[in-house]
């Protein structure tokens, strides 16, 4: 994988070692795969793939985080 597709995959990527195999395994996953966690800020269930990835929140929620941070 080129370091190019890793960033189209995602809008936000997290520093991630390599080697840490479960963070690895959800970044594959779909957004709706595995709704078994809950946003840290609204509570709404989220996926696997958003608790890694996304801070953790639900996509609305980290949507307005980043256009907080710009
Ligand atoms: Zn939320």
């Amino acid at each position: 994988m080129t370091k190019n597709n890793f960033r189209e995959e995602g809008s936000f990527i997290e520093t991630v070692d390599p080697n840490d195999k479960d963070k690895m395994r959800t970044f594959h996953m779909k957004h709706d795969e595995e709704m078994n966690y809950n946003c840290k800020q609204c509570n709404t269930k989220i996926s696997a793939y958003n608790k890694d990835w996304h801070a953790p929140l639900c996509d609305k929620c980290f949507d307005q985080m980043m256009e907080n941070k710009e």
